[in-house]
């Protein structure tokens, strides 16, 4: 299959490229599309056959839901069936914008898009080219990240293209997306409100607008958790660089000779993710500066792209600063750690380098 790749204006698409592929996804066919977190893989998420479809072109576990994009509010109803009255709150306040919440489905939305659950995940994105194309494609868009499963998800087309070129029909390029990171996804099928997935709508904006909104624990505690993350997609590898990455965490100081010693005692050819503020303190090594801890978001927005780049260069391993900043670092942080498998040091003055 060929993949034709068109470029669109991000804020003002033109109708007739977006008509093209509103069509493509009516035929039962697949887009890739820019939103305002990351570039996502559209289908039909009515239709069963385009849903399985999606899952072939990512190689993506059968088990692992999409999420279904819609443009308008009032579809929200055709796709779950009950909505709290938290989840119209939530609905109003963030959307559209990166926040997925989970319902019980509606009969109509097939098992092949819930990945075989009686829940559908429902987001309206931010994003002008998306919306358009929701709305020409007829109101009901699946889409998950549009990566090939395991790799870090697409904030660029030209990531889409390398990693699903020759499987899909279309890609929109919109250029870069806005947020890098995908969508916070927040439960509403329990007693309380649940976060399943951390992203750029953070526990505490959920708050002002809702009283209760706990974290599912499976999130927090890592490879060894005994609950299992309640959402599939976390539950997978993901995000992984070919090279063993290591996230190393304490005082900037402590960090900076703790991975310049590593690198020297060991004769590593390595490659280094830090922040503008401390990319001077690493002499050696290949330095990647990600973003400003000033600027949280430029982190976020490149993490994805840099843990790509990594893969292109002859590095044997890769250290990481950790990015614990104040409103995006929870999100930042979760990303990290699955693609670093949880490996983290804690280091502190003079603290030994382990062995491996
Ligand atoms: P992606 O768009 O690639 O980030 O994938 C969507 C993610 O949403 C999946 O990996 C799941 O973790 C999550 N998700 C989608 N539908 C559900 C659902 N019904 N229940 C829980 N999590 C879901
Ligand atoms: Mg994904």
């Amino acid at each position: 299959m060929e993949t034709e790749l068109i470029r669109v204006d991000p804020r003002e698409p033109d109708q007739g490229v977006i008509e093209k592929a509103g069509r493509i996804l009516r035929d039962g066919g697949l887009v890739a599309f820019p939103t305002e977190t990351v570039y996502g893989l559209g289908g039909n998420g009515l239709d069963a056959a385009s849903s399985a479809k999606i899952y072939r072109a990512k190689g993506r576990p059968s088990d692992n839901p999409l999420i279904i994009h819609i443009a308008r509010m009032q579809d929200l109803d055709r796709v779950a069936a009950q909505v709290p009255e938290a989840a119209r709150i939530l609905a109003r306040a963030f959307w559209p914008g990166p926040l997925t919440m989970i319902f019980p489905k509606a009969r109509e939305v097939p098992y092949e898009t819930t990945g075989g659950l009686e829940s559908v995940a429902v987001r309206m994105p931010d994003h002008p080219v998306a919306l358009a194309l929701i709305r020409a494609a007829g109101g009901f868009v699946a889409a998950p990240s549009a990566n090939r499963s395991g790799r870090p998800s697409p904030t660029l087309a030209a990531h889409v293209a390398e990693d699903l070129g020759g499987g899909i029909d279309l890609i929109l390029d919109g250029g870069m997306v806005g947020i890098g990171l995908e969508s916070t996804i927040v439960d509403l099928t329990g007693p309380t409100p649940m976060i399943l997935r951390p992203g750029a709508v953070s526990r505490k904006m959920l708050r002002a607008h809702i009283k209760e909104v706990e974290m599912d624990p499976g999130l927090e505690e890592g490879e060894e958790s005994k609950t299992p993350p309640k959402a599939p997609g976390m539950r997978y590898r993901h995000y992984a660089p070919q090279a063993p990455l290591m996230i190393v965490e304490g005082e900037r100081m402590d960090v900076a000779s703790y991975i310049n010693r590593s690198i020297r005692e060991k004769g590593q050819q390595a490659g280094i993710l830090a922040c503008a503020e401390n990319v001077g303190l690493y002499p050696d090594g290949l330095v990647k500066c990600i973003g400003s801890r000033e600027k949280e978001e430029t982190i976020a927005l490149h993490l994805y792209q840099a843990l790509r780049e990594f893969d292109q260069e002859d590095v044997t391993c890769i250290y990481s600063e950790a990015f614990d900043t104040p409103r995006m670092g929870h999100a930042i942080m979760n990303r990290l750690l699955k693609a670093a498998g949880h490996q983290v040091v804690k280091v502190s003055e003079g603290g030994d380098i382990p062995a491996n």
